[in-house]
């Protein structure tokens, strides 16, 4: 790894919504008719920064480490896996400086409950609030997560040793 000082990482996740499913983004149960389907809680938000940590580490992805054959984690919480990726970070010598993050979301609305996932977030990454972006976007109507048949996120990040 290069003796840098910083290093950047990008994460992108989409899951499909499915009836009878908890609806988790950002660590927080959104009240919804319908939840994310996955071999895990299906964290759509946690997925995409835990891709952005990884790849700012030039580590392999969320699928690798945790890989969805595997019956240990069925149903993970995604936060666990987050806490286990940050502990990487920190093995590696590095802390975050900041997160930017989009929820792209046409149903439910997520702005209620970004100021909760910014303190879980920040909780288990050490992170003040301030320096935890979430945003939320629809898709204007357009493609399957504008038909609510699906949610994205993305997620940046930056690392400073
Ligand atoms: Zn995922």
């Amino acid at each position: 790894m290069t003796n840098c000082k910083f290093r950047i990482g990008i994460g992108y996740d989409i899951h499909r919504l499915e009836l009878n499913r908890n609806l988790i983004i950002g660590g927080v149960k959104i009240p919804y008719e319908k939840g994310l389907l996955g071999h895990s809680d299906a964290d759509v938000l946690v997925h995409a920064i835990i891709d952005a940590l990884l790849g700012a580490l030039a580590l392999p992805d969320i699928g690798t480490l945790f890989p969805d054959t595997d019956p240990k984690f069925k149903d993970a919480n995604s936060i666990e896996l987050l806490e286990k990726v940050y502990t990487l970070v920190k093995e590696k010598g590095y802390r975050i400086n900041n997160i930017d993050s989009n929820i792209i979301a046409q149903a439910p609305k997520m702005m209620p409950y970004i100021p909760q996932m910014k303190e879980v977030l920040g909780k288990v990454l050490e992170l003040n609030i301030d320096d935890i972006a979430i945003k939320a976007k629809t898709k204007e109507n357009l493609d399957s997560v504008g038909e609510k048949r699906a949610i994205e996120a993305q997620a940046v990040v930056l690392l400073i040793s």
